[in-house]
């Protein structure tokens, strides 16, 4: 099983120091650091820390837009209305979780066959994880998934998918797979960073920001890989 300090991390990525110093080693940081020049959505506002020193005291201020890095898409990112980012519940967000690998260009129907059943919260790992974070400013050909493999997971009535990279969808698909999963009650945990994870079970730990009426917000994610039953 892979310990966080030994992924291969993005340059600049200060997750590794922090996770190799958590004690069981167990929990695996899948959250993107936030730095300059990290990649974000087209239109998107540009991530930027201006650091101000005042009689000794250091804070920053911070630009970034609320799908920025890795982040969480309330129900009213797509549908208005529906539930904003502080109405997160931890029991939709955190708890078992499974881990599919996909290896193709897009995230298909079939390979949601694959999942076994009653998982609740799904988390893709696609070759996005290996270039998405270190190929700014933004892939074009991000691996996400088909209108109709939307439908097939909303089906299944998960309450979280997650995926590395800035949006669940495959290009030109945004708008049929965020209804589909916001519309069948799933939240999306979007621009993990899955690395080094196993494909199979593992707890998720994903906690964003409680942003009254946020359509979405940045998050602190985790993983624990559990071994296979
Ligand atoms: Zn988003």
């Amino acid at each position: 099983m892979p310990h966080a300090s030994d992924r291969d991390r993005p340059a600049g990525g200060e997750g590794a120091g922090w996770s190799a110093g958590v004690a069981d080693g167990a929990w695996l940081d899948v959250s993107v650091p936030l730095r300059e020049g990290i990649p974000h959505w087209p239109g998107e506002t540009a991530y930027q820390c201006r650091v101000r020193e005042a009689d000794g005291v250091r804070t920053s201020e911070l630009s970034l837009g609320t799908h920025t890095g890795t982040h969480v898409d309330a129900p009213l990112h797509f549908l208005p209305g529906a539930a904003g980012v502080d109405e997160a519940a931890p029991a939709r967000l955190c708890g078992d979780a499974f881990v599919l690998r996909v290896l193709g260009p897009a995230v298909e129907a079939a390979d949601i066959g694959r999942l076994p059943t009653g998982v609740r919260r799904v988390l893709l790992r696609t070759r996005n994880s290996d270039r998405a974070w270190a190929e700014g400013p933004h892939l074009e050909d991000h691996v996400g998934l088909t209108a109709e493999a939307a439908r097939a997971l909303a089906a299944r009535r998960p309450s979280l998918v997650g995926i590395d990279y800035l949006s669940v969808a495959a290009p030109g698909a945004a708008r049929p797979v965020h209804e589909a999963l916001l519309g069948a009650g799933a939240w999306v945990l979007e621009g993990l960073d899955l690395r080094g994870v196993p494909e199979g079970p593992c707890e998720l730990l994903c906690l964003p920001l409680r942003i009254e009426g946020g359509d979405g917000a940045p998050a602190r994610a985790f993983v624990r890989p559990r071994a296979a039953a």
